[in-house]
């Protein structure tokens, strides 16, 4: 839970008091068993890194924290303990997450419907920003519409990060990252985290972590407890970045989604619920083939999937995801000077054929 005021000082701090020792770094604890009476038993049960990570990143979400091995075991564990009878998702949302619901619709017995359409002990699963369009949802709106009708709400945070939006704040019952992504933020951590307002909820999702093995790895949990003490100033600059090029995009007219262009339609939400409009957008550039020429004419964008690292990236996203149309690109703006990335995009979009 919020301990100290600041993000930044939470960032770093939150987890005094577990596991310290004379290490101004945290040591990694990869020991699988322990001897009886010190307080653990097994690494599966409980792990002292896992809850270091958990104390700050429940305090950068104001809620309880549960860590999974990836951000995709944090949205099964969701399935698993909520179990609902039906789940409403948005058209536009991460793959992998539709593809779990659906090939586990069988053995969870459930059915996709509209959000208007469900019940109580029903899920509503939400992403704001989606993935890839950066579509925003007003979540105090959905939360109250949810919370009239005993729906359990879910945000997947992921290109927010803590540093930009409090989906718990506004009322939304879990909110899901991948800290794959931006918290570890360094593209060699995989993991993911729940975070609830209810610390019996959250024991529900540990007990139900500890039954299915879904925890994260020693060094995966180290990582991103060192990659978060810096995801604020990392998520500033890449923000930064990251409106300035959807400006030059725009101005050279490649249709671009990121909500901090006016005419985005997520814009007025996302001025309201975020403190900057983040580091991902996705352009279109009309087809498949100008698409995949574009990613791979890049010099300084890597063309790779995922996001948030302190490397940018361009995938083709028709290359992840068949459904999507077949001429977009998702840009993850990292670190580098922004000079050099609107260069780059600039040989790209203009190298001659
Ligand atoms: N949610 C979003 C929005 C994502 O982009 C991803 C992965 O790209 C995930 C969830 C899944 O996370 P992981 O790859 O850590 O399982």
């Amino acid at each position: 839970m919020r301990t100290m005021d600041g993000f930044g000082t939470r960032a770093v701090h939150a987890d005094r008091g577990i596991d310290d020792g004379p290490g101004v770094a945290p040591p990694i604890r990869v020991s699988t068993t322990y001897q009886e009476d010190t307080g653990r038993r097994y690494r599966r049960t409980s792990h002292a890194t896992t809850e270091r990570l958990e104390a700050v990143l429940g305090s950068l979400d104001d809620g309880y924290a549960v860590c999974y091995a990836s951000g995709m075991a944090a949205a099964a564990a969701v399935l698993d303990v909520v179990q609902p009878t039906t789940i409403a998702l948005p058209a536009d949302v991460y793959h992998g997450v539709r593809n779990l619901v659906s090939a586990r619709a069988g053995i969870g017995g459930w059915a996709l419907c509209a959000p208007d359409e469900l019940g109580a002990g029903d899920l509503w699963w939400i992403e704001s920003p989606s993935n890839p369009k950066c579509l925003m949802e007003d979540l105090p709106e959905v939360a109250k519409r949810a919370t009239s009708r005993g729906v359990i709400t879910v945000c997947d945070a992921t290109f927010a990060t803590p540093a930009l939006a409090q989906p718990l704040a506004h009322g939304i019952d879990i909110v899901m990252h991948s800290t794959t992504k931006a918290i570890a933020g360094h593209s060699d951590s995989l993991g993911g985290v729940l975070v609830v307002r209810s610390d019996a909820l959250a024991d529900d999702l540990r007990d139900m972590r500890n039954m299915t093995g879904a925890v994260p790895g020693s060094l995966d949990v180290w990582l991103a407890l060192r990659g978060v003490r810096t995801l604020q100033l990392r998520v500033r600059h890449a923000s930064a970045s990251a409106l300035m090029i959807a400006r030059w995009l725009a101005a050279n007219d490649v249709p671009t989604w990121y909500p901090g262009l006016p005419d985005h339609p997520g814009h007025e939400i996302a001025v309201r619920q975020m403190r900057a409009f983040g580091s991902m957008l996705s352009i279109d550039l009309g087809d498949a083939e100008a698409a995949s020429r574009f990613v791979s004419d890049l010099r300084v964008f890597t063309n790779a999937t995922s996001l948030g690292g302190v490397e940018s990236l361009a995938e083709h996203r028709l290359v992840s995801d068949p459904t999507i149309e077949p001429g977009l690109v998702r840009l993850s703006i990292g670190v580098e000077d922004v000079a050099d990335l609107i260069e780059d995009l600039d040989q790209a979009l203009h190298r001659p054929q």
